[in-house]
């Protein structure tokens, strides 16, 4: 079991890592569980400083969004993630963002699908979340749980995504391949018809085995620039695939 310790410290640098890559700022929210103890810890709430968010600033609260200790309490958006912590036993890690690309995917009316081979761990695409509101109570979070299954991501309407992995590693990865399919996907259409990755493609690519080890590379490579990142909007950031 990773200590208290250990998630608060990853999620500070997952979160950092999200900043420099410009896929949160004012918006957004990351968590982890400890199912021992059911127990989350989340980011603070809008408005805080995503790009310099140290351990101690994370805010630990129980599955029904009371906060464990002092004052201030989780996000509004709550619910989110602790409906999917609550459900799934592989869903250890939970971010709620709303980064440029993945996000045009929420307004246009078309569906997500794998452009890339990395992208092949949404082989069986990413659902849409109908409703165009926020995510503020119990209710909504159960109904999104219903939409998002045993996926591993899922797109909110009008709104930002919410990806689920076994850890924060897993959900940074997932993340990150997400918004650079969605990038690619906008990009490629300005030249023509989009051509995507089918099911059978993705699956003899297995992405899936690999994606433990792909998770905990590209967390070592991007916790190596962040380290020596200036903390500045933009100044930072690296695509996944240059
Ligand atoms: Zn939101």
């Amino acid at each position: 079991m990773a200590t208290e310790y250990e998630l608060r410290g990853q999620l500070a640098t997952c979160t950092r890592i999200f900043a420099m890559q410009g896929m949160i700022g004012v918006f957004g929210h990351v968590s982890v569980y400890q199912p021992e103890l059911k127990r989350v810890f989340i980011t603070p709430g809008m408005g805080s400083d995503k790009g310099s968010l140290r351990a101690e600033e994370m805010v630990p609260c129980d599955l029904s969004g009371k906060p464990l200790e002092g004052e201030q309490g989780p996000p509004l958006e709550w619910p989110i993630h602790t409906a999917i912590h609550a459900a799934r036993p592989d869903a250890l890690a939970v971010a709620h963002l709303h980064t440029p690309y993945a996000t045009l995917f929420t307004i246009a009316k078309r569906k997500f699908q794998p452009v890339t081979l990395q992208g092949a761990i949404s082989s069986d695409g990413v659902p849409l979340y109908p409703e165009a509101q926020l995510i503020t109570n119990p209710a909504r979070g159960e109904a999104l749980l219903k939409v998002i299954a045993d996926k591993r991501a899922v797109l909110l309407r009008g709104h930002g995504i919410v990806v689920a992995g076994k850890n924060l590693q897993e959900v940074l990865y997932t993340s990150l391949v997400l918004e650079d399919d969605a990038k690619k996907s906008w990009q490629a259409a300005t030249l023509g018809e989009v051509g995507t990755i089918s099911e059978e493609e993705c699956r003899a690519f297995g992405a899936e085995i690999a994606l433990e080890r792909r998770a905990q590379r590209a967390w070592n490579y991007f916790a190596g620039l962040e380290a020596r990142w200036d903390h500045q909007p933009a100044t930072g950031r690296s695509e996944l695939f240059p």
